[in-house]
């Protein structure tokens, strides 16, 4: 295993991120919803530093990687979503990889009538991107390498990890 950053890199970051949300909403109340299950580290970490009125709920999305004709599409469910209808929402991921993800979420939020949705990611994959999307707030730009811990998976494994690590072939 490779690290790539180390567990006292990620916490100053996530401090410095929770300063920037913290002054992008300026005492405003904010919905914080994560997307599972990736989100759970940062998530947790992040909106402890957060000294805003705050809630916050899960959501999870998924790719649809059975069938052979639709391709792109993803299931949301956000059957555990509280009513977001006027709420300024703050969107979290692990990771901003092709963009199909978080763009499809934001218009999901936004059709269920957030006031707002800005988007935060503790990772960005440099050269990945397939949809113009623009996120708000962002913890690392990475090489484009397969990334697990911190919440990151592979095989839902390694998400326990408290830094960000790259598998070796074989591992
Ligand atoms: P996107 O829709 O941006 O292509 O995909 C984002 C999702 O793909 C992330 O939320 C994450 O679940 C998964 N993903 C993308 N790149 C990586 C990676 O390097 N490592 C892991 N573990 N998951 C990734
Ligand atoms: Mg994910
Ligand atoms: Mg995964």
């Amino acid at each position: 295993m490779e690290v790539l950053i180390t567990a006292d890199q990620v916490r100053a970051r996530v401090d410095e991120m929770a300063a920037e949300i913290m002054r992008a909403y300026d005492g405003k109340p904010v919905t914080v919803v994560g997307i599972l299950t990736g989100c759970l580290i940062f998530t947790a970490d992040l909106i402890r530093r957060i000294d805003l009125p705050l809630r916050v709920a899960f959501i999870t999305a998924s790719s649809y990687r059975g069938t052979t004709t639709v391709s792109g599409l993803l299931e949301i469910r956000d059957d555990l979503l509280p009513d977001i209808a006027g709420r300024h929402i703050l969107l979290l991921d692990d990771i901003l990889d092709t963009g199909k993800t978080l763009a499809r979420v934001v218009a999901h939020l936004i059709d269920r009538g957030a006031a707002s949705v800005k988007v935060g990611v503790l990772l960005r994959k440099l050269g990945r991107q397939e949809v113009p999307f623009e996120p708000d707030f962002v913890g690392f730009p990475i090489p484009d390498k397969f990334v697990i811990g911190y919440g990151l998976d592979f095989n839902d494994e390694y998400r326990h990890l408290p830094f960000i690590g790259v598998l070796q072939p074989g591992e």
